[in-house]
């Protein structure tokens, strides 16, 4: 009998340990699974937030923050002593590291390909409108000194890279989607499950299955949003007017400038969102599409094979064909221009 009750407890004992086998890995999964790390800075000039969940989530947000600085610092920042950027603007010829003469390649591809559209060689015109300080525009003769374009006086021979007379870069309208290209390398050698990583307007969507992106109220700014556009992994960059700018005498004056007038761009868009899977081609092409305008900057998007949402003065939301049923307005001010 004594026999049969220890026998009895063994089985017992032997089930209880494979069911504990079978769960103990899942279990420590659905942990693994439920680590989540949010981190808050201020990089480029603007808010950089990380949400990240997964496996070394918060080491990945730490090396994530870390490298977008030391591509600032050292690289791409035109104000920072020392960075290839800075060096440049000064010297007018210096010999740059791989990772900037990465960026400013496909950047002048982009300002190629957008006739102009976006010139990284306008660093002097960005200057002088200084639309975060500024309150009154410059004057006319200031602006036709400075304007025209600029790019084509930028020229690469392997790393050296040597500036016309008077030309100065500004990295502005790619630097933030060339972060997220950054932090989307360190995700995929950190093992995360899913990241989101936004740097002003350029967002890194990371990981596997949808994510839901906001598209900001082009009238009051990133608080409110009109629309949400439902996407895979890749990256979002929206370009706006309400991101900086000032009022004078009735006028809005934005940071978003036409190489050709040396004005703000006047062409009746106040937002272009781009989708790409990279993010210095979705920032690039973002701001490019801006200053080409509706017809243009769609033609753009779509020699790139990227997808778009272009937003008028008048709330009418225009969208490249493979997009459109992913965008959802929530703002009845806004409508679908057909
Ligand atoms: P984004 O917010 O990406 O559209 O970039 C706007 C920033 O790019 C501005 O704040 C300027 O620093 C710079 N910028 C403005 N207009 C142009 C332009 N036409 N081409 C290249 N950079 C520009
Ligand atoms: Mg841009």
């Amino acid at each position: 009998m004594k026999k049969k009750k220890l026998v009895i407890a063994g089985a017992v004992i032997l089930i209880v340990a494979v069911i504990a086998g079978f769960c103990v890995k899942p279990v420590k999964q659905f942990f693994a699974d439920r680590k989540a790390a949010q981190k808050t800075g201020f990089y480029m000039d603007t808010v950089v937030t990380a949400d990240i969940t997964g496996e070394n989530c918060g080491e990945t947000a730490d090396a994530v923050f870390n490298a977008i600085q030391v591509l600032e610092e050292f690289c791409l920042s035109k104000t920072a002593e020392g960075s290839d950027i800075y060096e440049l603007n000064e010297k007018g010829k210096y010999e740059v590291t791989d990772s900037t003469l990465g960026i400013l390649e496909k950047s002048l591809e982009v300002c190629k390909k957008s006739g102009g559209a976006l010139d990284i060689g306008i660093g002097k015109l960005v200057d002088l409108w200084n639309v975060k300080n500024r309150q009154t525009p410059p004057s006319q003769e200031e602006t036709d000194a400075l304007r025209g374009s600029r790019y084509e006086e930028i020229s690469v021979d392997a790393n050296e890279v040597t500036l016309g007379d008077g030309v100065k870069i500004d990295l502005g309208a790619v630097g933030k989607g060339a972060a997220c290209d950054s932090a989307r390398d360190i995700c995929a050698l950190s093992g995360v499950k899913r990241a989101v990583i936004s740097v002003g307007g350029s967002v890194l969507l990371y990981g596997e299955g949808e994510f839901t992106v906001g598209i900001a109220s082009p009238e009051t700014g990133s608080a409110d949003y009109i629309a949400v556009l439902t996407t895979g992994a890749g990256f979002v960059s929206t370009s706006g007017t309400y991101e900086r700018f000032f009022d004078y005498e009735g006028k809005r004056y934005h940071h978003i400038l036409d190489p050709e007038t040396g004005y703000p761009v006047d062409n009746g868009l106040c937002s272009v969102t781009v989708v790409s899977d990279s993010g210095i081609l979705s920032d690039a092409l973002s701001t490019a599409c801006f200053v080409l305008g509706l017809e243009d900057g769609m033609n753009l998007c779509e020699e790139y094979g990227c997808q778009a949402v272009f937003i008028t003065d008048d709330g009418k939301i225009y969208t490249t064909d493979g997009i459109r049923d992913s965008l959802e307005i929530s703002d009845d001010s806004f409508s679908f221009a057909d």
